[in-house]
């Protein structure tokens, strides 16, 4: 995941603009923030481990004074969550800075990082982002060449902001896995991850940034550039199914009711007898909702999420995740006693967190647990940004929908077609990546990864 953010503005505080931003973006990634800034002849950064709230402060931020700002929430699919991996990532040659965040996955970050450190470039972090930014880094002339250069060589899912001492670039893969988004904010341009970061400052969305194309942020307004012909277009759908904050807009949907309609197809497609629908809170709320609209069963309230902890899924390790899922949760038992409960999640990866919940449930009274999930099964990992666990980790990659219902002790189980996903949606491959989902991917993808080193050997497109 990763969210990024980028504004021009020489007369408003852009490091305090990128600050809110960032917390709106927060979602998107828990284990580092960081901004950087140029006032046209410098640029300064700060970017540590923890939350924005825990990086910045006051004090900080008033050491951040510049025309133009680029931040970044990560979220850790290469490279581990130690602080030289923490972005926006710097790199310097003689003459030029640059400042650089990434949200998404390289899959070819092997063989360039391989090829420039053949040619002696040195790097300080494990990330693919930094194999960027040195290809850019490198170029002779306009950051804006340097950036059709490097996206001539890397592959993969790339919705990236690039900032020299003078120049504010947005740019986004031929496939437009991840999105990007562009802002007003009074005639400042503004680009981010995802809408919600433009509510929050004040602007307006003006557009998606498009498959392939560059856009160059000036005083004067934005150039766009077509710099890579655009393939056909594959944006995550899990962005649509859970990563996405709901009050966002994506490719023309709102996101919260896209979740609804996907509760109602569920409730189509896996009608049962209960007394109440619950959502896993916060993000299986609007597809519960849809949920108990459309079978007339009462939506409540079951388990109370505290929120001041991060979302399970995005804990690196298992360990973590294990933890988190008991602080997170506490069941309501006055509400729960004696009833038959439909339980709606959008995803099931691991099952480690619906196997707990489902024990929570019976525990506070529950007579009847029905899992019912606003997704299809995940079976295939994800290569571009989004640290799903590896095949063998998951549940519907290696048992029948019964096996998984036995594993979770639920009542029963159920998962949203393909068919109703894209009813949802509007589109399916045509338009969506939905390769965890069918196991068929947009791009040319390494055979095995892990979160240090791809494995060069290659997988044909399906
Ligand atoms: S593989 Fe799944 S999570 Fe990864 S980009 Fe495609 S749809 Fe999104």
């Amino acid at each position: 995941m990763c969210g990024v953010f980028g504004i021009r503005a020489s007369d408003r505080d852009v490091a305090r603009l990128t600050y809110f931003a960032l917390y709106a973006l927060q979602h998107r990634g828990q284990e580092s923030a960081g901004i950087a800034v140029t006032d046209g002849r410098h640029i300064q950064a700060v970017r540590e481990l923890g939350l924005v709230s825990q990086v910045f402060d006051e004090s900080t931020l008033e050491t951040l004074e510049g025309v133009a700002a680029v931040g970044h929430a990560r979220y850790s699919t290469t490279g581990s969550s130690r602080w030289q991996n923490a972005q926006p990532v710097i790199r310097h040659r003689p003459g030029r800075t640059l400042s650089l965040a990434h949200n998404g996955n390289l899959t070819n970050t092997t063989e360039l990082r391989d090829e420039l450190e053949g040619r002696g470039l040195k790097f300080e972090s494990t990330s693919d982002t930094e194999v960027i930014a040195a290809l850019i880094c490198e170029h002779d002339g306009p950051l804006v060449d340097g950036v059709k250069e490097a996206m001539s060589r890397i592959v993969g899912a790339f919705a990236a902001i690039v900032m020299d001492e003078e120049q504010l670039i947005g740019f986004r893969d031929p496939d437009g896995i991840r999105p990007l988004v562009l802002g007003d904010l009074d005639g400042h341009p503004v680009l981010a991850s995802e809408t919600c970061a433009l509510d929050i400052v004040g602007a307006t969305f003006v557009r998606d940034i498009e498959p392939g194309e560059i856009v160059v942020l000036t005083d004067r307004g934005v150039e766009s550039i077509l710099a890579a012909e655009p393939h056909q277009p594959a944006l995550c759908v899990f962005e649509f199914i859970y990563f996405a904050r709901p009050d966002s807009k994506l490719d023309g949907l709102h996101l919260h009711r896209t979740r609804e309609l996907m509760g109602e197809r569920l409730a189509d497609e896996a009608p049962v007898e209960a007394d109440i629908v619950i959502p896993v809170p916060d993000s299986g709320a609007p597809a519960a909702q849809g949920f108990a609209r459309r079978s007339g069963i009462p939506y409540v309230d079951g388990l109370v999420k505290n929120r001041y902890v991060g979302r399970t899924f995005i804990q690196p390790d298992q360990a973590m995740r294990e933890n988190g899922i008991k602080l997170k949760f506490n069941p309501m038992p006055d509400v729960l006693a004696g009833q038959r409960v439909i339980v709606v999640d959008d995803s099931i990866v691991r099952g480690t967190t619906t196997r707990k919940i489902v024990e929570m449930l019976r525990g506070a009274g529950a007579l009847e647990v029905h899992l019912r999930i606003s997704s299809p099964p995940v079976i295939s990992p994800c290569f571009y940004g989004i640290d799903m666990a590896t095949k063998d980790e998951m549940i519907a990659a290696n048992q029948s929908v019964e096996e998984i219902r036995q594993h979770l002790g639920a009542d029963s189980l159920a998962y949203l077609s393909l068919e109703g996903l894209e009813a949802a949606t509007g589109h399916g491959d045509d338009r969506y990546c939905r390769a965890c989902l069918t196991g068929r991917y947009p791009t040319v993808v390494p055979i095995a990864a892990d979160k240090e080193r791809f494995e060069a050997t290659q997988l044909p497109v399906a």
